[in-house]
């Protein structure tokens, strides 16, 4: 009998112990609150952040928040900075059907279209109300223009609320772009190691080593650098061109997303890093000096030698105005493939692969 009651004494300690170290593994995630949206552990939520009325002018932006019911840590994952990028976009809306809360752990912010006037109006770079660009102006200013709300609506409900941020972009309704991303280095050794991670995770091949970002948090500009910025690792990823909705990009896109929340382990299974990362440590975006019609004369992911010709510029009555020459030799990472042009505008950008 005394050793019956030793095995029945052992079993309940076993189970009691099994049950809290499973309480201690499943731990449960915290409520999120985005806005007014509040999301309990285990449930998904969409709706509205409201960007509130200044002469006139108001919009919103639609989230979903996916509050996993195991603890862990809070992905964002912000798509229509610039409202003509389409592949991010899609990416998100499938992601949403894909994404069991009951299995996550910690929590996704998916920003659907952080920029809806843009978007509506299907405008590239700018917001119409105002014409200012939204990935210039963060950290945004509350009493600003319109462009200006969103931004500060986006750091203090998005970039504040979460531990890491990818901002999801492709080229423009305007620009012929090969998939690549920037790690966006700042020099806090472990905020750029974990950018370092989540650019490989992401899975494409081409990644800029960006050292060029401002270190000013009240003129932070970007988006991903400002949660940088903020200590909260990020990077900015392209993947998608010309205004198309093309399933490869989007799939690129999904991948990439699923890949990083590995890393996180916020979902079963490993990340599938890049094997053979081509490493871009220089680049330079080259702007318009006129208005008029751009010729594009080589084609992304095209490589230029220095001094090449790239493309030209013609006035509206076709006399050629200027010639546009690669300054170093590299990748054609974008160019404008469409002709209208205007003063201070992108043409291309050309980087400079990083020897071994
Ligand atoms: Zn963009």
């Amino acid at each position: 009998m005394a050793y019956k009651n030793m095995i029945r004494a052992a079993i309940s300690l076993y189970l009691l112990l099994g049950l809290s170290l499973l309480s201690v593994a499943y731990e449960r995630n915290d409520m999120i609150r985005i806005g007014n949206l509040e999301v309990d552990p285990g449930k998904s939520k969409s709706g509205y952040l409201s960007v509130p009325e200044k002469d006139g002018i108001s919009c919103f932006i639609p989230v979903t928040i996916i509050n996993g019911s195991k603890k862990g840590k809070v992905l964002a994952l912000v798509a229509g900075v610039h409202g003509y990028e389409y592949p991010p976009i899609l990416a998100l809306y499938q992601l949403k059907k894909k994404i069991d809360p009951q299995s996550l752990s910690g929590a996704l912010i998916l920003v659907h279209i952080a920029n809806m006037h843009a978007f509506q109006k299907r405008i590239i770079y700018y917001n119409p109300d105002d014409w200012k660009n939204l990935n210039r102006v963060f950290p945004g200013n509350p009493q600003g223009s319109i462009t200006q709300r969103i931004a500060h609506i986006l750091t203090e409900e998005v970039i504040k609320k979460c531990d890491f941020l990818i901002d999801l972009h492709c080229g423009d309704g305007n620009e012929a772009l090969i998939p690549y991303s920037y790690w966006m280095v700042n020099g806090d050794r472990k905020t750029d190691e974990i950018s370092k991670k989540m650019v490989l995770a992401f899975g494409v091949k081409h990644i800029i080593i960006d050292k060029s970002r401002t270190k000013d948090i009240a003129h932070s500009k970007y988006l991903g650098n400002t949660a940088i910025l903020h200590s909260k690792p990020a990077i900015t990823t392209e993947s998608g061109y010309l205004g198309k909705t093309d399933e490869e990009s989007v799939i690129r896109n999904i991948k990439g997303i699923l890949s990083v929340m590995k890393l996180f382990k916020m979902i079963e299974g490993e990340p599938e890093f890049v094997s053979h990362p081509v490493w871009i440590d220089h680049y330079e975006v080259i702007y318009s000096n006129l208005d008029g019609l751009f010729y594009p004369q080589t084609k992304m992911g095209y490589y230029v030698t220095k001094g090449e010709r790239v493309g030209y510029i013609a006035d509206y009555l076709g006399n050629v105005k200027e010639e546009l020459r690669a300054s170093f030799s590299g990748i054609v990472l974008y160019i404008i493939n469409t002709p209208p042009i205007n003063k201070g505008e992108p043409l291309f950008e050309v980087g400079r692969i990083k020897e071994k």
